[in-house]
């Protein structure tokens, strides 16, 4: 494939404009450049490599090919994003110059680097003055590379003092990472080998449509299927996941929780529960098994739409084998009672017999390229390298020797993504803020008041690719490499740290994050201590964490570039890092995993006459996270060009409107104008929105910032909703 294709400029990035005209700050369009005049050093050799999206993070080859880069697959084979990955290396689209906003409400124009850092430098400097070191936020994102993540993390803490840093990620992992915390007393998406999932003698999913998602995944279901084993899919939808399981449960959005208790109840009337194991390796039984005994199937068939015969065969199936795994993903956690949803879960794992046994389990599928690494290495709001706590005073100790400052020099935890984001520009909160790796104006919740915060921002500083819909609000934006023009870690789903090597030059004009961070800092008096060297930071991000939970002291360059396979925790080198956790013993004070009793949770937002439909929204197949990328590359948005609302002829058939008609889909944040696409396959009560779009298409418009009191995740998954056919609409 060649990467040299012109690429357009689609109507996502028309509705930015119009959306940046709006608040007020019109934005000159960079130049684009042509893929001849882009790059100084293209690519010589093939250079092995990994994909920089999801967090399956497949292996490839980057091969040089006419005057561009093109993609050959791994072992595991690729799906279209990872294909096509390489087409944004050379596109005209990606920005070659930092760009500087003349006055607050000026354009955009292009500036040197001195400059450009100079301006954000400044801005930082002066909200600072006037209102103390929290007066600057910083936002991160779960793409970053752990070496990135754990700078910016640094940046945030040493060189601006504030405790406002948070990042996407707690959009994405954060129930599940809660959840683990509590039963498991460690988050780690997956404790185990992912490959242990092809040996399974029955798989139940939740909330993941796989074979969309993560299609590489789908080879080690289809391994599992052929060897008789079963799999229980638990989906809204029919996807084309839950088409291929062996039980689909189509359960209604947010009733999760009581499927798994329902489940746990059956469990416990069928005899299925393993007590020994429950008597050896775990605590809090007794309430759990109290707090179950509601869980009635007819009550619960009620609740969720799943029916008793199906519970029954469900439990059945998980019982028939001593190799079960639960999997659960965004479906389950994203909801403002997801780390309950997913404690329902792991109690139904744990009453089983199946956490800390090989071959079986329970695990969390990661979303985003370094979802797992991002989110050890304190780009979090309470969290220091390492998996270590910000309120540990062991802690705090342990990393401001390794910073070489004073640990009472270190902030106190801050505010979680959305409540930093719905700060912004408010007394008392950050009036200046760094956004590197995020496009929050397309993927936060209530994104329209989000982009309302941001527009209040006096000083925005955002560091990325292309010009996003959060770039091009800002008065400052930095041009940054891509994933093949730097080295860098990530941490996969399974907790295995992977080298992604630098295959050919930026172009010029683009610096790295790491450079940009260093630059920063130095201007803000902090002449050392931020290299822009990805090993050096990384061989700090080891002796930072060494000793934590997440432990990375034993891993380096050389053994990672030797080819050896390394899991974490790997506390010195020679260790052979820790594919498998939780075999001796859980990471909890006493070594056992804790049941946590929870219980089916009010609709926090009920449908009504005015919002009679359930909404949800995820993804497809040819889009990544906000699509900022995906967006930008042909081939994708070929395949996938426009957002669409999918509901059942039913429903359809109600509303009196027709397949590909356009329609409005309103909430009580905002409203977005969709095409139809009808299908059996979701339930009749349900809508479903995918949300890598932007301006009219923007499903985040829609979803709700009713957050979950734990992980502080959004209800992205589910919120109250109407669709009205455009014409009554207008009128
Ligand atoms: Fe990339 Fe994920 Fe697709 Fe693999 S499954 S090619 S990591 S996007």
């Amino acid at each position: 494939m060649s990467t040299s294709s012109h690429v357009r400029n689609t109507g996502d990035t028309v509705a930015a404009w119009a959306a940046r005209t709006v608040v007020g700050v019109p934005t000159l369009l960079p130049t684009p450049r042509s893929p001849d005049d882009l790059r100084t050093s293209p690519l010589t050799q093939a250079v092995a490599t990994h994909c920089p999206y999801c967090a399956l993070q497949c292996s490839m080859t980057l091969t040089p090919s006419a005057s561009t880069a093109v993609v050959e697959a791994g072992v595991g084979g690729l799906c279209s994003k990872g294909w096509s990955s390489a087409a944004l290396l050379d596109s005209p689209r990606r920005l070659t110059s930092p760009l500087v906003r003349d006055g607050r409400h000026g354009r955009l124009r292009e500036a040197g680097w001195d400059e450009a850092l100079d301006v954000a430098a400044a801005g930082f400097r002066w909200a600072r003055q006037q209102a103390g070191p929290d007066a600057v936020g910083v936002f991160g994102g779960g793409g970053l590379t752990n070496e990135k993540a754990y700078l910016l993390g640094k940046f945030a803490r040493v060189a601006l003092r504030t405790s406002q840093i948070d990042y996407n990620g707690r959009f994405c992992m954060s129930s599940a990472a809660a959840g683990a915390m509590r039963t498991f007393g460690l988050d780690r998406g997956l404790p185990f080998p992912l490959a242990d999932i092809g040996d399974a003698g029955c798989v139940l999913l939740v909330g993941s449509n796989l074979a969309e998602t993560m299609p590489p995944v789908m080879q080690h279901l289809s391994r599992q299927r052929e060897s008789g084993g079963a799999l229980i899919v638990v989906d809204p939808r029919r996807t084309p996941t839950a088409a291929a399981a062996t039980l689909h449960l189509q359960v209604q959005p947010g009733t999760d929780l009581a499927l798994a208790n329902g489940l746990l109840f059956l469990a416990l009337e069928l005899g299925h529960v393993d007590e020994d194991y429950i008597e050896a390796r775990t605590t809090g039984w007794p309430d759990v098994r109290r707090a179950v005994s509601a869980s009635w199937p007819a009550q619960v068939e009620l609740t969720t739409g799943v029916s008793e015969p199906d519970l029954r065969e469900a439990v059945r199936m998980l019982a028939a084998t001593d190799r079960a795994v639960i999997l659960t993903a965004r479906g389950a956690e994203q909801h403002a009672h997801g780390v309950d949803t997913v404690s329902s879960f792991l109690n139904l794992a744990l009453a089983l017999g199946l956490a800390g046994r090989p071959g079986s389990g329970w695990g969390c599928l990661t979303g985003q390229g370094n979802g797992q690494g991002g989110r050890e290495h304190g780009q979090k709001a309470d969290q220091l390298p390492g998996y270590r706590k910000l309120d540990d005073p062991a802690a705090r100790a342990h990393v401001a020797a390794v910073w070489g400052i004073d640990p009472t020099d270190l902030p106190a935890p801050g505010r979680s993504a959305y409540e930093l984001l719905d700060a912004l520009g408010e007394d008392g909160g950050p009036s200046a803020l760094l956004l590197m790796g995020s496009n929050p104006v397309v993927s936060a919740p209530r994104a329209r008041h989000v982009q309302a915060r941001l527009a209040a921002l006096d000083c925005l500083v955002v560091a990325d690719v292309v010009l996003s819909e959060t770039a091009v609000m800002a008065d400052v934006v930095l041009p940054v490499a891509q994933w093949a023009e730097e080295d860098g870690t990530t941490t996969d789903l399974q907790g295995r740290v992977l080298l992604r090597r630098r295959a050919l030059d930026p172009p010029a004009g683009v610096r790295t994050d790491l450079h940009v961070l260093a630059g920063l800092a130095n201007r803000l008096d902090v002449p050392t201590g931020f290299p822009s060297e990805p090993e050096a930071v990384f061989d700090e991000l080891r002796r930072a964490s060494a000793g934590g939970a997440a432990d990375y002291a034993g891993i380096s360059y050389d053994r990672l570039a030797a080819g050896e396979k390394l899991h974490w925790p790997c506390p010195y080198e020679g260790h052979p890092g820790t594919p498998r956790l939780f075999l001796d013993r859980f990471a909890t004070p006493n070594g056992r995993a804790n049941f946590v009793a929870v219980h089916p949770p009010e609709q926090v937002e009920p449908v009504d006459a005015e919002f009679p439909l359930l909404l949800t929204t995820g993804r497809v197949a040819a889009h990544y996270q906000s699509g900022a990328q995906t967006r930008r590359i042909d081939v994708l948005t070929d395949a996938a060009p426009t957002a669409f609302v999918e509901l059942h002829p039913f429903l359809a058939e109600r509303l009196e409107v027709a397949d590909g008609e356009r329609v409005r889909v309103s909430t009580r944040r905002g409203e977005a104008f969709l095409r139809t696409r009808l299908t059996d396959t979701i339930r009749p009560d349900t809508v479903f929105v995918p949300f890598h779009w932007a301006g009219r298409q923007r499903a985040n418009s829609l979803t709700s910032d009713a957050l979950d009191p734990v992980s502080k995740m959004p209800s992205f998954k589910l919120c109250a909703a109407r669709i009205d056919r455009v014409a009554e609409a207008v009128r």
